[in-house]
């Protein structure tokens, strides 16, 4: 795979802590106390300190608080974090800076201090405006919640903020989700992601399904969901950039666009993964050994694994086709020396023949039965 040297690149900053842990949670994130988080931030500085000499040449162009929920770090740790970046890293004046947020976790005053510090985009973690659905769920806020932060940051000058919904929770119906795209849609943002449950192994929601305690919306509901999400928000002026992302024009997310173009990124924090252009590197997961391994001076990167060409092909093949416009085939032999059409040539076929692609001179895309049957595309570009 050829590398990317010219690329602006992305930074992701993963802060592992939640006030509460949702049912559903399967990310790296637990609820810490004052003491490790501090911890954290002066082992995760230390790291990204010690990656400028490798990586200070690159420009940056977009930044990504993740975790987590960012915001349970008190102001100044978070001023911290991204002021050791700043002296770190070049980055671009008109660098996307986004930080994603709980809505429980924000206040008036929070909010103006991360405008002030520099972020310039919110991802507010809203997933249903009806209460029940949250509290089934095991947010730690409620609708109204949202709804306050929502105002408090337009207030505090974030002209660009997004929502994350979910569909397919636990007491969701039909009639709620559209009340919840309504409300969403009534209340304007720039961006909306909507992902469908995952019921993950081990989370407290998965044991209750398991238990008859809780019970998730079928199949059928789940499709219905779906639907609902394509007919609204065309229909408000949210385009469709990508599976199961939607913007107003010009607001698609930049960082996130480098993941599905297989863009270079740098993580830092507990479980970041990287992307040089090349090759897939990921830090450790385990928050003790990531704190030691950091005092010692040792790297945090896991033995990268060796990932032959067939797997790259695929990876860049999934992502790309998620997005709205394509896999492009000049960018696809730029990489791989190759010529997509001939290696996919009885595939490509077979999808075309199911209405679930469409081609042209430059580019093929999912049709819209594509988007929503993605799994049955992407099983036929497995390596
Ligand atoms: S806020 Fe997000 S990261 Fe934290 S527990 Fe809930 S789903 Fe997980």
């Amino acid at each position: 795979m050829t590398g990317l040297v010219d690329a602006a690149w992305g930074i992701y900053v993963h802060i592992p802590f939640c006030q509460a842990k949702c049912s559903y949670c399967a990310f790296v994130s637990q609820v810490g106390n004052e003491q490790l988080q501090q911890e954290y931030v002066a082992a995760l500085c230390r790291e990204i300190t010690a990656a400028g000499g490798d990586f200070s040449a690159h420009s940056v162009d977009s930044l990504f608080f993740g975790g987590g929920t960012p915001t349970v770090l008190q102001t100044d740790a978070l001023a911290l974090i991204l002021q050791t970046i700043r002296q770190t890293f070049s980055l671009a004046p008109d660098a996307e800076i986004s930080i994603e947020a709980n809505p429980g976790t924000v206040t008036a005053q929070s909010l103006t201090s991360l405008r002030q510090l520099g972020f310039n985009r919110l991802s507010l973690g809203v997933q249903s405006f009806d209460d029940r659905v949250l509290a089934a769920a095991g947010r730690i806020h409620r609708a109204e919640d949202a709804e306050t932060a929502f105002g408090l940051a337009r207030q505090a000058g974030f002209d660009n903020i997004g929502f994350d919904l979910m569909y397919g929770l636990p007491q969701q119906t039909e009639a709620s989700w559209q009340s919840t795209l309504e409300h969403a849609i009534m209340l304007n943002p720039d961006h909306l992601s909507a992902y469908g449950l995952k019921l993950e192994d081990g989370t407290p929601l998965a044991v209750a399904v398991e238990n008859g305690r809780e019970i998730l919306p079928s199949e059928a509901d789940e499709e219905a969901m779906y639907d609902k999400l394509n007919d609204f928000l065309p229909m408000a002026g949210f385009e469709r950039y990508e599976v199961a992302n939607y913007a107003k024009p010009g607001r698609q997310c930049r960082h996130n666009l480098k993941y599905w173009r297989s863009l270079p990124f740098r993580g830092f924090g507990l479980a970041a993964h990287s992307f040089d252009g090349t090759q897939r590197f990921a830090n450790t997961d385990n928050l003790t050994e990531y704190l030691q391994r950091i005092a010692a001076g040792q790297s945090v990167v896991l033995p990268p694994e060796e990932t032959d060409e067939a797997t790259l092909i695929a990876e860049y093949t999934f992502t790309a086709l998620r997005l709205a416009t394509g896999l492009s085939y000049d960018d696809f032999r730029q990489r791989f020396d190759r010529d997509f059409r001939q290696i996919y040539a009885a595939e490509l076929q077979r999808l075309l023949q199911k209405k679930l692609i469409v081609q042209t001179d430059q580019a093929v895309f999912l049709t819209p039965r594509g988007m929503k049957f993605g799994n049955r595309v992407f099983a036929e570009f497995l390596p």
